[in-house]
């Protein structure tokens, strides 16, 4: 075995990461991630890490999950591989579609995979842009989404994000991607004198107004994640998604769910849509879908939508070669089945929540914290300079920078975007694993407003 710097050292060499600014990381050194069982890691020097992101978004049943390795040791050994193109399909896809099918609001019966969450998006474009051709619109091709989402990584799925960062410099969006603002998170964007009630019908409308200056017959969808996540954790105003929805059906403009996130359990329920009490007519999906076991991602459409595919003489003409792989569906299915029997969605699911989210609030009264909010098993820590004025340390994201790399000193994984810190964790984590958590949160906040108080 190598030694933390011989990995290291291949690691600078010929390693390229995402999202990382490489000088940076070579001055410092990847950490090495070796292990994990239930919720925590060992990196290679032998540190006992708590993860408090799931990895990103994903781990639901936590690390090492043995009932997970088995299902995918048996499908490895009576089928390594086979597609379903063509008039193929293989037991393990066609198990779990009718598994997501029971379990997405009614209607949404039909499912397409894929591999990753970027990958689901650009397929459920092209089911849209596709569905509108079979109606005789081929002109409804235009998609709006929000400022700060995010969608994924492709072409297309940065197109999809309201995330400048990631679109300038590589000439996106491409055109017919649409971003409307206010982004729906009542803290930053409110007035002092509108409720948040007013906030959401307000944020609504700006979509309503898009559809209404692009002209209805030329809008095939609107997109949003049920909560924004990876763009800085914002629940959605009360009352937001009805007046969205209502508006979508007002256009005849799809209401696309993105569940990338907040699908299988994170927000309480199955999906984020039936927290919220809104029914999309597409959905898409992955992280969760197999605890991050394997990736895998999917698209489930309506009977309105999958109507038309499925009368249609033409074939859609897209896909991927590791659609529906017998490995990875034999994993989810089994994933599926222990969320289900663990009540990880349903009593325990629930209680775990009610744990966590009152331990989060407790967080309240620490200096550094402008406001602390969450839904299901998904946190949010707005770190500020002043709690009255909500002025942040500057430049922007110094507090989040800081206090992220103090949890990962103090043993914990929180992600920062910006000065908000987020926390994801397993949903099998215990009471006792929350108490550990937000000890290791707490110590790293004392920490962060010792290195940054003037
Ligand atoms: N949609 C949402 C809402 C996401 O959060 C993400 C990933 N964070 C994606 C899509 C893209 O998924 P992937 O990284 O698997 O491509």
């Amino acid at each position: 075995t190598k030694t933390t710097q011989e990995i290291q050292s291949i690691d600078n060499t010929h390693h390229l990461h995402p999202f990382t600014v490489h000088h940076e990381l070579r001055e410092a050194g990847p950490r090495v991630i070796t292990r994990g069982e239930g919720v925590y890691l060992w990196d290679s020097d032998g540190n006992k890490i708590l993860d408090g992101m799931a990895g990103l978004w994903c781990v639901q049943l936590g690390y090492g999950e043995q009932e997970l390795v088995d299902a995918a040791t048996d499908a490895m050994k009576t089928l390594s591989y086979y597609n379903t193109f063509f008039q193929t399909t293989t037991p393990h896809a066609t198990r779990l579609s009718q598994l997501i099918a029971e379990k997405t609001p009614d209607g949404l019966d039909q499912i397409m995979f894929g591999c990753s969450g970027s990958e689901s998006n650009d397929t459920a474009i092209k089911l849209i842009w596709y569905y509108w051709n079979l109606q005789g619109k081929p002109e409804k091709k235009a998609i709006i989404s929000r400022e700060r989402a995010y969608h994924g990584s492709t072409v297309a799925g940065a197109s999809l994000s309201g995330l400048p960062f990631m679109q300038g410099i590589f000439d996106l969006p491409l055109p017919r991607f649409h971003h409307v603002g206010p982004t729906p998170h009542y803290y930053e964007y409110g007035n002092s004198d509108e409720s948040e009630r007013e906030f959401g019908l307000r944020c609504a409308k700006a979509i309503e107004d898009k559809i209404l200056e692009l002209g209805p017959e030329n809008v095939a969808a609107f997109a949003g994640e049920p909560v924004m996540g990876a763009g800085g954790l914002m629940l959605p105003p009360e009352g937001y998604w009805q007046e969205v929805e209502r508006i979508c059906r007002k256009y005849d403009v799809l209401l696309w769910s993105d569940e990338v996130i907040c699908g299988f359990g994170r927000t309480g329920e199955w999906f984020g849509c039936q927290t919220y009490g809104y029914t999309p007519d597409i959905m898409t999906m992955a992280k969760g879908i197999s605890s991050g076991y394997q990736p895998l991602s999917a698209v489930a459409i309506n009977k309105r939508m999958s109507d038309a595919i499925v009368n249609a003489d033409s074939e859609m003409a897209h896909g991927y070669t590791y659609s529906g792989h017998p490995v990875v569906c034999a994993v989810a299915v089994r994933n599926l089945e222990l969320i289900t029997e663990k009540k990880l969605v349903g009593e325990r699911g629930q209680a775990t929540s009610e744990y966590f989210l009152k331990q989060l609030s407790l967080l309240d009264d620490h200096p550094l914290i402008g406001q602390t909010r969450g839904v299901g098993l998904l946190g949010g820590i707005e770190l500020v300079k002043d709690k009255t004025t909500r002025e942040r340390f500057s430049p922007d994201g110094t507090a989040g920078v800081t206090c992220r790399n103090h949890c990962f000193k103090s043993g914990i994984i929180m992600r920062a975007v910006g000065d908000t810190m987020f926390l994801c964790p397993p949903l099998v984590i215990t009471n006792d694993e929350i108490d550990e958590l937000f000890r290791l949160v707490r110590i790293s906040l004392d920490l962060t407003l010792e290195e940054l108080k003037p």
